[in-house]
């Protein structure tokens, strides 16, 4: 049953905001809901959906939402989270930020200062003429505010660090609605709490990036025989260690599991920063057969690399691991995955991957300090799992959401017996069972809950907005 708070919380906000308040059965409703990437984020039912133009709507959202008891909300940019609830609500409010989407460069083209809500493709097509861009997403569909509060993988990391770091202000409305800037010299310690902080600290509606200089760039998918799997995860494993990481090359290998055939694909897309088909550095992958007949690497401009095509909607988990760079490992957690999947009786709806991206030092070492996720130098260079399930019918629901955890648990139980299991856990890549505040350290740990005691000394954030990882104060 709807709570008379999300009811009289929505018709207040109607009251104030007008047709940018959206209910079941509108046009506007439904686009938010049909936009979720996961079908259990799609099947939460908010009592009403807020689309906020500007930051002074979102700061008289939050100055009604907060002067109503129990009016729980969710905080929404293109809602790429898969866990329900992480950007979406049963019979609460959602804020869809997706209308605040501008993106301007600043005269000397130093700084490009993107709304919140954007989708990385629009910033990027809106930058590409420039020959600038931002180190963002690598798929143009997710949205700049998750990414961004989470910490951020893109192309361009191994030059510049997580896309967080990248980052000079951020406009942000605080649980007072006061509407602040947070950077080096106006709240520098928001500033950096908002550096892999998430949801925690209030609504971001606008942030400045520093641009990265572009050409064009290498494209293309590499598929592979599982038979292979040694030599392709020794080749990612030497890119990774690398004494010197080729700063252009951003790789993800993915090993998916076909429950029905019980049969691994394994899928890599080679990107390098600069035209250039072959760059030495993926010699040792490429030398291992290819097994599409034709090649599709490209030579592309990053709108063009990034408009990748939706996918359906269908039932989506994520999960997380970091490890040490090293290629007995990885095809050690290869093996010890492969056993237990198959130990497994998996519904043929099941689709199990793993995919494995260097987080090199050259990469981690850019915001050491600066932001809050304790990824650090002295860990060596990485790789980091997104691991994760996704089906399509809702009676394996309960199968695939348990099969992670305990692939993963294993996975990491093997890399801790040799040294190799990171503290890391990436919150964008992350299941909500697992301890991502916990993964940055204590001293981190510690600074975010004092940060937010600060800033939002109701705990709006906290109480109010349940989704995604909390800091548990
Ligand atoms: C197809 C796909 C490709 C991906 N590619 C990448 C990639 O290249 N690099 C990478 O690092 N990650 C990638 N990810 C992971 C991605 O970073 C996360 O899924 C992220 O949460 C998506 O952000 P979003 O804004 O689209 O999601 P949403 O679901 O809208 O938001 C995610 C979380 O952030 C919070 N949030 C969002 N915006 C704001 C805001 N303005 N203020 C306060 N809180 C906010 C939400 O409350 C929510 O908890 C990918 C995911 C998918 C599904």
């Amino acid at each position: 049953m709807v709570s008379s708070s999300a009811i009289s919380c929505c018709s207040e906000l109607f009251g104030a905001l007008g047709s940018k308040v959206s209910f079941a059965g509108d046009l506007k409703y439904n686009q938010t809901e049909t936009s979720y990437w996961s079908e259990q984020e799609a099947l939460l039912k908010p009592r009403c959906v807020v689309h906020p133009e500007t930051s002074v709507d979102v700061a008289r959202f939050v100055s009604i939402v907060t002067g109503i008891a129990n009016c729980n909300f969710a905080v929404k940019t293109q809602g790429h989270a898969p866990a329900a609830g992480a950007a979406n609500i049963q019979d609460g409010i959602t804020l869809d930020l997706t209308l605040l989407n501008t993106t301007r460069l600043n005269e000397d083209h130093s700084i490009a200062s993107v709304e919140a809500g954007s989708a990385w493709v629009d910033v990027y097509r809106t930058l590409n003429p420039s020959n600038k861009t931002v180190n963002g997403g690598r798929n143009g569909a997710v949205g700049v505010g998750g990414v961004t509060l989470g910490g951020g993988i893109s192309y361009y990391s191994p030059q510049v660090g997580w896309t967080c770091d990248t980052v000079v202000n951020f406009e942000v409305v605080l649980a007072s609605s006061e509407v602040v800037n947070a950077n080096r010299t106006s709240n520098p310690d928001l500033f950096r709490a908002l550096k892999g902080g998430g949801n925690n600290f209030g609504i971001v509606t606008r942030i400045d990036f520093e641009t990265v200089d572009i050409v064009e760039v290498r494209g293309g998918h590499l598929f592979q025989s599982a038979d292979y799997v040694d030599s392709i995860l020794t080749a990612i494993a030497n890119i990774a260690a690398a004494e010197e990481y080729d700063i252009h090359a951003s790789i993800v290998t993915s090993c998916i599991f076909n429950a029905a055939s019980k049969e691994w694909t394994i899928l890599s897309i080679p990107i390098y920063t600069l035209p250039e088909f072959n760059p030495p550095v993926y010699d040792e992958l490429f030398s291992i057969p290819n097994i599409t007949t034709e090649s599709t690497a490209s030579i592309v401009n990053i709108s063009t690399l990034t408009a990748e095509p939706p996918i359906a909607q269908v039932y989506q988990t994520f999960l997380t691991s970091t490890y040490a760079a090293s290629s007995e490992l990885l095809i050690d957690l290869f093996n010890v995955a492969n056993a237990t999947v198959n130990s497994m009786q998996v519904p043929a709806d099941v689709t199990w991957s793993m995919s494995f991206e260097p987080l090199p030092t050259i990469f981690t070492e850019k915001g050491e300090g600066k932001n809050v996720l304790g990824t650090s130098k002295a860990d060596g260079n990485g790789v980091i799992l997104l691991a994760g399930a996704s089906w399509s019918d809702p009676s394996s629901t309960g199968f695939a959401q348990a099969m992670g955890p305990k692939i993963v648990e294993i996975m990491d139980h093997t890399a801790a017996k040799v040294g190799g299991l990171h503290r890391f856990k990436y919150l964008n890549y992350a299941d909500p069972r697992q301890d991502v505040i916990g993964s940055y350290g204590e001293s981190n740990r510690a600074f975010l809950r004092t940060t937010s005691r600060k800033y939002d000394p109701q705990g709006v954030f906290q109480e109010r907005v349940p989704g995604s990882f909390k800091l548990d104060l």
